[in-house]
């Protein structure tokens, strides 16, 4: 059929999330924004509680993750632990 080709979905614009941040990172955050003296950076317990509470994020914390190589690889790290966390205990829920 001429013209029954499926058109991408088009995609709703989200705020920066969690999935998001990551996929971006593994293209080349982690390299590509070196802040050696860590200006502007959130303390690193924000970092982690971004990571262990996604809903709390605010968006200029995801911004600044977004574009700062050191806080990209802390969250990201503490993202990898708690996923870790979370697979190890079975949900109990039925
Ligand atoms: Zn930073």
């Amino acid at each position: 059929l001429p013209g029954a080709r499926s058109k991408p979905a088009k995609r709703t614009k989200k705020l920066l999330s969690e999935e998001n941040v990551l996929a971006l990172g593994r293209k080349h955050f982690s390299e590509d924004f070196p802040n050696p003296e860590r200006r502007g950076c959130p303390p690193t317990d924000q970092l982690k509680s971004l990571a262990d509470n996604p809903r709390k994020a605010t968006e200029s914390t995801l911004n600044h993750i977004s574009s700062c190589s050191p806080c990209y690889r802390d969250y990201s790290r503490f993202l990898r632990k708690r996923k870790a966390t979370l697979r190890s205990k079975p949900p109990r829920r039925k």
